[in-house]
Order: C-alpha cells, then sequence, then structure tokens
C-alpha cells in the first residue's frame, strides 16, 4: 500500500463555485464538499457546472466518506448527480442535512446514507479522524473540518467570516483558537473571496439594527429580498418587523421550507407564535402593517421579488408607499437582470435600497484582516488557498505571507493539482485533467463538452439545412432540394442556387461514376458553405443530406 497524504481540488481553484476537494491518505479518499457553479450565457441551455469526475471513473477511485462543510449551492449542489455513482457515508450539521435530504427528495434520487454530526464531534476512521468546528457564515450550521492524520493534520476553514456578536454564537477566532490548541497544524486551507476587500467584515447585528431603523419610517409595506439560506438575515428581517409592528409574509417555496427547518433546529424560538403569517391574511392588514420577505436578490425570473416587480401575484400589489431592500451581494454575471428588477420596481413606484444605499448587508466571507488573523492564529506549518479565482489565490499567499507564513511555505494550487504533503515528497507532483460536466432540465448532460460547444456553435451561427434526391448515377439532381434556414442571414432561394451551382462544378471537376454518396456530400457541403460565406460573411453551419434512388 503506497504511503501519502495528498490534497487535490477538483473544482473551487479557479473558480468561486464548484467546491470539491479529495483528501487522499494512502489508499483512502475523502471527498469534501460537492458543489455546482450557476451556468451563464456562455453555456447555452445549461442551467449548472460542476466539476467532471472523468479523472476518478480513469483511477478506479471512491470516496471513504463525504465530508459536507455546509448547505450552499457550491459545497452541496452537485452531490444528488454524482451520488449514485460515488457512494458513501455523508457527513454533516443538521440543518446541512436537511437541504442535503431535500435536495434528493426534490430531483427524486434515492435517500442518501446521512450522518448528521455535532459541531466538535471527533469522528474516527480507519487512517484519520475529522471534528467539525462552527464557523460565522451566510448560512447556519457551516463548519470548518480540522483532519488529523499520522502524517500531520490538515485545518479546512469552509467558507467563513468573522462576527464578533455573531448569530452563531461562538465566534470562528475562538473555535480556531479551541480547535488548534495544544496541536501543530501541517496544512490549513482557506476561503479567498473577500481577499481583496481590505479590514474586517462588519456584523449581522447591525444589519438588523439598521434594517429597524428602516423599517421606521416606511408608511407602507416593506418587501426584504434576501438569500432563502440565509436564515441570519431573515432573523434580522424579523426583528425589524417586530419592532416595527409589522407581520411577516414569507414568499417562495425555499424561504418556508428554511424557515420550517429553522424552527425545527430552534433558531426561531425568541419569535413569538403568530409574527409570520400567510398570504391569506395579507387582505387583514394595513400596508404599514406588513413585511414580506422573499427571495429574487440576483433578478431570477421565477422567484418572489421578480413576481412581486411585475404584479403576477393576486393577493399582493406593491405600491407607491412601499419599499424594496435587496439585502444581498450581486453575484457577478446577474448584474443585467437585477438591474432589470431594480428598474421595474421603480415603474411600479415603489422606492429599491440596494447595499450601495444602505447598510443593509454584510458579507458571509471574511474580508482580508479577518483572513490574516486566522491564518496569524492557526500558525500552519503550509498553507493552501481555495474558493477563489486564480488572482483571489495569488492574493491570499500574499495575506498568509503577512500573516507569517513564508512564501515557500504557500502551495499555489489550481484544480487537478495533486499537493502532495507527506510524508516524503511536498509540492504539486502531479497533475489531473479535470473537465467539467452541466445540469440542464436537472439531467446531467452526458459529452458536455460536445454538446456545449455544438450549442454554441449553432447558438452563434445558426444552421442550414439541405436534403435532396440524386439519380443512381449521382450525376443529376432529381426534384427541387428541401431547404431549411434556422437563424442566417439568408434565403432558401439563395441557398437553392448556391446548391445548384456547387453541384453543377463539382459535376464538371469529377468525371461520372467517380462520387460515392458520402463523398458528394461532403464536398457539396464544403462548396456551398464557401458560396454562402460570400453573402453572410461568415462560415455557416451547413448539414446536408443527398438521397440516391
Ligand atoms: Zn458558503
Ligand atoms: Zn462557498
Amino acid at each position: 500500500m503506497r504511503k501519502v497524504f495528498q490534497v487535490i481540488p477538483l473544482g473551487g481553484c479557479g473558480e468561486i463555485g464548484m467546491n470539491l476537494t479529495l483528501w487522499c491518505v494512502d489508499d483512502s479518499y475523502y471527498f469534501v464538499d460537492c458543489g455546482t457553479l450557476f451556468a451563464d450565457e456562455h453555456h447555452p441551455g445549461m442551467d449548472l457546472i460542476f466539476p467532471s469526475l472523468d479523472c476518478l471513473r480513469e483511477r478506479g477511485i471512491k470516496p471513504t466518506a463525504w465530508l459536507i462543510t455546509h448547505g450552499h449551492e457550491d459545497h452541496i449542489g452537485a452531490l444528488p448527480y454524482v451520488y449514485e455513482e460515488f457512494p458513501a457515508p455523508i457527513y454533516t450539521t443538521l440543518f446541512t442535512a436537511e437541504l442535503i435530504k431535500e435536495k434528493f427528495r426534490g430531483l427524486e434520487r434515492p435517500a442518501p446514507d446521512i450522518h448528521v454530526w455535532q459541531v466538535w464531534q471527533r469522528t474516527a476512521f480507519r487512517n484519520a479522524a475529522v471534528t467539525p468546528f462552527p464557523v460565522n457564515h451566510s448560512i447556519p450550521d457551516a463548519c470548518g473540518l480540522y483532519f488529523e492524520t499520522k502524517y500531520g493534520n490538515l485545518l479546512h476553514t469552509g467558507d467563513y467570516r468573522i462576527d464578533r456578536s455573531a448569530p452563531e454564537g461562538s465566534m470562528t477566532l475562538d473555535n480556531l483558537t479551541r480547535v488548534t490548541a495544544g496541536r501543530e497544524t501541517l496544512l490549513m486551507t482557506a476561503d479567498s473571496t473577500n481577499v481583496f476587500v481590505p479590514g474586517t467584515d462588519r456584523e449581522e447585528q447591525q444589519i438588523a439594527t439598521n434594517l429597524v431603523k428602516i423599517f421606521a419610517d416606511v408608511r407602507g409595506r416593506v418587501v426584504v429580498a434576501t438569500f432563502a439560506s440565509n436564515i441570519w438575515r431573515v432573523k434580522s428581517a424579523f426583528h425589524a418587523a417586530r419592532a416595527s409592528g409589522r407581520k411577516v409574509v414569507l414568499l417562495g417555496r425555499s424561504l418556508l421550507r428554511n424557515y420550517d427547518i429553522s424552527k425545527k433546529l430552534g433558531l426561531m424560538s425568541e419569535f413569538e407564535e403568530g409574527l409570520v403569517v400567510g398570504q391569506e391574511e395579507l387582505k387583514l392588514l394595513q400596508p404599514s402593517e406588513v413585511c414580506v420577505i422573499c427571495t429574487g436578490t440576483q433578478g431570477e425570473v421565477f422567484s418572489g421579488a421578480n413576481r412581486l416587480a411585475f404584479g403576477s401575484l393576486d393577493s399582493l400589489r406593491l405600491d407607491g408607499d412601499d419599499l424594496v431592500i435587496l439585502s444581498a451581494r450581486a453575484i457577478p454575471g446577474n448584474e443585467k437582470s437585477i438591474g432589470i428588477l431594480i428598474n421595474q420596481f421603480w415603474r411600479i413606484g415603489c422606492r429599491v435600497i440596494t447595499g450601495k444605499e444602505a447598510e443593509v448587508h454584510v458579507s458571509g466571507h471574511g474580508y482580508a484582516q479577518d483572513l490574516m488573523d486566522s491564518i496569524a492564529l492557526v500558525k500552519p506549518k503550509y498553507f493552501m488557498p481555495l474558493h477563489g479565482e486564480f488572482r483571489n489565490l495569488v492574493h491570499h499567499i500574499r495575506l498568509a505571507n503577512k500573516a507569517g507564513v513564508p512564501p515557500e511555505s504557500c502551495h499555489l494550487v489550481e484544480n487537478g493539482d495533486v499537493l502532495t504533503i507527506a510524508p516524503d515528497a511536498l509540492g504539486v507532483i502531479d497533475r489531473w485533467d479535470v473537465g467539467r460536466d452541466f445540469v440542464g432540465s436537472d439531467r446531467v448532460i452526458s459529452g458536455s463538452a460536445d454538446v456545449l460547444r455544438n450549442r454554441v456553435m449553432l447558438a452563434k451561427n445558426g444552421i442550414v439545412e439541405i436534403s435532396f434526391v440524386v439519380d443512381s448515377t449521382l450525376s443529376r439532381m432529381l426534384d427541387e432540394a428541401k431547404i431549411a434556414v434556422r437563424g442566417v442571414n439568408v434565403s432558401a432561394d439563395r441557398v437553392s442556387d448556391a446548391l445548384k451551382s456547387s453541384f453543377r462544378s463539382l459535376m464538371r471537376a469529377q468525371r461520372k461514376g467517380a462520387w460515392t454518396p458520402e463523398s458528394l456530400s461532403e464536398e457539396l457541403r464544403i462548396a456551398v458553405r464557401r458560396e454562402l460565406e460570400a453573402d453572410v460573411g461568415y462560415k455557416c453551419v451547413v448539414s446536408l443530406f443527398v438521397h440516391r434512388i
């Protein structure tokens, strides 16, 4: 058996999203997180992206266990799509477990084998042990992982921020102190999301205070849009609603589901029954008695915020006295759809406040000083940034240097790099090819790369389809060709002319009987495309079928 301790990121080192890292101890592989990235306009018809696991199939690698840090999509989103082929017990906290179960149910997958662990509960495996410790983040039950092996210990921060009056009840820095006390940390891997933001993150408590002030001045309804999993923000809005004598209506299935889970976990115990009411009770309330919490901060089409803005909700029509608060950051790439949403709210007369106009949002990821404080506290022998684009990773290493980890002890690792840290090598000694897989309409698209290439090509160029019949000697066209032009700036008549002239020149160029249906079809396709290029200005896709009778 080989003796080795390796860290191999398959996703999340080069992008913010689709996190998946393998921790390899001898012959065991611990899979940490399994997330997705949202597809954008460069991926027509695709909804989600996640790391391709072909590199594991080729090597016959299966997980010993899945270790899941928290319930954000970039950490759990791909689990339902890969779990059946890569089954192993999933270890995670209660809130995360509920979200994972819900995800599998929603996609009609068999329930996974989930082991709910308590934070600080050390779980021993055959050749390693792991202790989840709580960290502050924008979702309940987020944890970092302390991973013990005979080669040394690894501290993985997970996604985290530092909140000095944390809604979680304990602060990340205190928990880092506790988990590292009395032991050496060989390697620290850490969240690089906000490396470029100087200083320290603010407190959720401050947002609650700000919302109370803002709510008090509104004559009509207040709408707070946030992420459904950001229970701390939902609670801040609850506080402000109660302080201004408003009832709360939760709009959206995911919000209601997460509210139920939070109640089950006791996270809502300080709020009296009756604060949250159903939509049907709205007609009994004055606008000044209403606070609506909804999803849709990114301008998503089917979200609560979108339905409110475009007036598609009969029970609730906003008007000029109402205020809309977008209490979340704009995820890069979503600016346009957020702009459409905000404009529409203004169009129907509402005022809109975002993080630009008032302090209505704090980040779930620590700022530069927070990250340096954490590294200085852990004092790892080696440091490896993850959860970031390449530039984030580079900058995080600079922060680590300032925090006392020398440059030669920091490892800049990208997806597929095999970082060996023990026992007899240190550094990236191998590289796996890691592609990307896609999900469209809830299904993994097999051969994603080819499908995507074709979709992009068709979306950009359009297609001309030609089908026609030739005689048995392949020298005479019978009847008119059937032609379909989709998304190309040329008429079917012009294509027909190009086909006939190309056919004639090919017949002149080669003697009768020298063609096969395949060679004729291919040469003709190329000739027609060349002729159309003069008209349309580029090589469009031509699909051509020759039928011989
Ligand atoms: Zn997160
Ligand atoms: Zn994340």
